[in-house]
Parts: structure tokens; sequence; C-alpha cells
């Protein structure tokens, strides 16, 4: 399956892909945590992107097509994948549908919805495991331990663009920019959206309903 995970900053999407990919074995590809990657590795393709996030604002979509297009290029996607924080843009999304015209194109494409009053209080109490990449929330989903990732032991730390007035930026960018892209994949009768202001767990089997499994 070739899956597509939409939805505003904040809305779920890596926490989903974490139940997503364990349920479907595809691997999950997130441009944001590609970036991330490359700024702690200090690429030349991080420090460019770095630029741009901690603004909040979009990095070109000339690189971030092109990491993309090598991300889905290599074998263990052959079977599938599930894209998280891609596409961003209606540019993106026709470059995405190049890509895979040879292969049939996507198979689903699940809109995480949750209201813009509760994304800034997700944003600002998000934290992430330095070592293994798992996401946590000070309140909607705190590790047993402060501070200290439940599955790895590694030390959890706060994004640089997840304060307040950055995650402002970001949210009226995804109104801008990424939201078009809803009625995009309606028309093209791709669009699951499914409510994301649930529990984890159950926003998790909504996702499976979506696409024709049953997770109950
Ligand atoms: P995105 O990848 O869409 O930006 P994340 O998965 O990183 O979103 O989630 C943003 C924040 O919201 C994280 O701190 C996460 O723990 C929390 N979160 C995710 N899903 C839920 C949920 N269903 N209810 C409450 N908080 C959630
Ligand atoms: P979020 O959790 O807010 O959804 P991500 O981790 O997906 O954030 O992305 C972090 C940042 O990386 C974005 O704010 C943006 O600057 C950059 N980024 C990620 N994906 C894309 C994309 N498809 N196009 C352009 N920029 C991107
Ligand atoms: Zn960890």
């Amino acid at each position: 399956m070739k899956i597509v995970l939409l939805g505003p900053p904040g809305a779920g999407k890596g926490t989903q892909a974490e139940g997503l990919v364990k349920k479907l074995f595809i691997p999950h590809i997130s441009t944001g945590d590609m970036f991330r990657a490359a700024i702690s590795s200090g690429t030349a393709l991080g420090m460019e992107a770095k630029r741009y996030i901690d603004q909040g604002k979009l990095v070109p979509d000339e690189i971030t097509e092109g990491i993309i297009m090598d991300r889905i290029a290599q074998p263990d996607c052959r079977g599938g994948f599930l894209l998280d924080g891609f596409p961003r843009t209606l540019p993106q999304a026709m470059a995405l549908e190049e890509m895979l015209k040879d292969q049939g194109g996507l198979d689903a494409v699940l809109d995480i919805s949750v209201e813009p009053e509760h994304l800034i209080v997700r944003l600002t109490g998000r934290r992430m495991c330095k070592k293994c990449g798992a996401i946590y929330h000070l309140h909607y989903n705190a590790p047993q331990q402060e501070n200290v990732c439940d599955l790895c032991g590694g030390e959890l730390f706060q994004r640089d663009d997840d304060t307040e007035e950055t995650v402002k930026n970001r949210l009226s960018v995804y109104s801008e920019q990424t939201a078009p892209l809803i009625e995009f994949y309606q028309k093209k009768g791709l669009l699951h959206v499914v409510e994301g202001n649930h529990p984890i767990n159950t926003v998790l089997v909504n996702l499976g309903k979506a696409l024709g499994q049953n997770w109950n």
C-alpha cells in the first residue's frame, strides 16, 4: 500500500505513523525526520533545510521532492510506504503523482483532522526521543519516567521549531499551502478524513477502518 498521511502540524501524523507501520509492515517516510537527521549530521542539505525549518517555513519544493524521489526508489519501498509530512504543497503532490505514475499511483490519503485550538497545546508540549525519535507529550502521552524514552531509554528533547511563535507560523503556512491538498485528493477519490481529537489508539483503529482493516 502506498499511503499519504495528511493533517496540520500537531494532528498526530508522526504518532499514528508509528502505530500504522507496525500493523502494515511498510516503511515510515517522514520528511521532517529526514531533515532533522541531516541537520544533526551537519550535511549541506541539513544546513540549507535548517534555515527554513527554524522559521516555520517550508523547505523549497525542489529540495524536498529530490529527497523523496531518492527514498521511494529504495528497495524497501517496493511493497509500499507511508508518507508522513509529504506532500505539503500542490506542486509536491503533482511531483509525487509523476513519480508514481508507473506504479498505479497512491492507494489512500488519510487526513487526520484536529481543530486549530488544540494544535498549539499539542505542539508546545511535544517531546521527542533523541535516540529513536519516539514522540511524547508532557500531558497527553507522558513517558513513564520524566524525560526518558519508554522504548529505548534515550533522553527526550523539545524541537527548536515547537516554540509558540514558530508554531503560529507553521499553522498559517499549513492553511495557505497544505490545506488545499484536502480538496485535491478528495477530487481524486483518495481522501479519508479521520477525527484526530480522540485517544491515540482510537484514532489508529479509525485509520485502520478507513483502510478496510479491523484492528479492534
Ligand atoms: P504531527 O506529526 O502531525 O506534527 P505528532 O504525532 O508529533 O504530530 O503529535 C503532536 C503532539 O500531539 C505530540 O506531543 C503527541 O504526543 C500528541 N498527540 C498525538 N496524538 C494525540 C492524541 N490523539 N491525543 C492527544 N495528543 C496527541
Ligand atoms: P510537523 O510535526 O509540524 O508536521 P515535520 O516534522 O513533519 O513537522 O516537519 C518539520 C519541518 O520540516 C516543517 O515545518 C518544514 O519546515 C520541513 N518540512 C517537512 N516536510 C516538508 C515538506 N514536505 N515540504 C517542505 N518542508 C517540509
Ligand atoms: Zn527512544
